[in-house]
């Protein structure tokens, strides 16, 4: 399958923002936005253009897209299933979004990043409602249960999930118990329970042309 294979943090200095892809670097001095807040490349110091109309847009898709970690095809494959679906779109795509199996690992505590959640889904590391589950793009439902198995909890990164869970805190959507290494969907997100910064209108312009 595809995939970014670039230094990430080179995303997050393309789009002048910190997308939080590289768990607790980001949180440190080591964050290489904090320490160069200018684009990548030759020229990314000397570039301070104005965008256009259609330069924000793109922006603003490139900036989600990437925070999510999802290719140009799936993202647009995600924007046609959220224009089918009842309710404004651009909320319908930020719901597509986290929904995704991946992210929710990521939002249970139990991975510092969403790369490094994609990783452990890819694994077979944890069982949704019982089952091994291997696919990071899943889309979960109210009700849905992911766990870790007994024979899962010794990997580092998910013996910490009780601290990461205390430490961030989890949405209003999702239940997270840290001893239990388990997290219930208790509800479907909603648009405030989304604190990452996007204006998903713009989005919905750009793909509307
Ligand atoms: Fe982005 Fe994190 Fe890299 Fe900072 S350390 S530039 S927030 S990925």
């Amino acid at each position: 399958m595809a995939r970014y294979t670039d230094a990430t943090c080179r995303i997050c200095r393309r789009e002048g923002e910190k997308l939080f892809l590289k768990g607790d670097r980001c949180y440190s001095d080591k964050c290489a936005l904090a320490r160069r807040a200018y684009a990548p490349g030759q020229h990314g110091q000397g570039r301070n253009r104005k965008l256009s109309e259609y330069g924000m847009q793109l922006r603003e898709k490139q900036k989600t897209r990437r925070a999510y970690g999802v290719l140009e095809r799936q993202f647009h494959g995600y924007f046609e299933k959220a224009e089918m679906q009842k309710g404004v779109t651009g909320t319908n795509l930020l719901v597509i979004l986290e929904r995704r199996l991946d992210n929710v690992v990521y939002r249970l505590g139990f991975a510092n990043s969403r790369n490094q959640a994609r990783q452990l889904v890819r694994h077979g590391i944890f069982t949704l409602n019982g089952h091994k589950v291997t696919i990071p793009s899943l889309q979960v439902k109210v009700g849905d249960s992911v766990e870790v198995p007994e024979k899962n909890r010794k990997i580092p990164v998910l013996a910490e999930a009780q601290e990461v869970i205390a430490r961030r805190g989890c949405p209003g959507w999702l239940e997270a118990d840290g001893a239990a290494f388990k997290g219930t969907v208790k509800a479907l997100p909603q648009r405030d329970d989304i604190q990452f910064p996007v204006n998903e209108q713009l989005i919905v312009e750009l793909y509307s042309k």
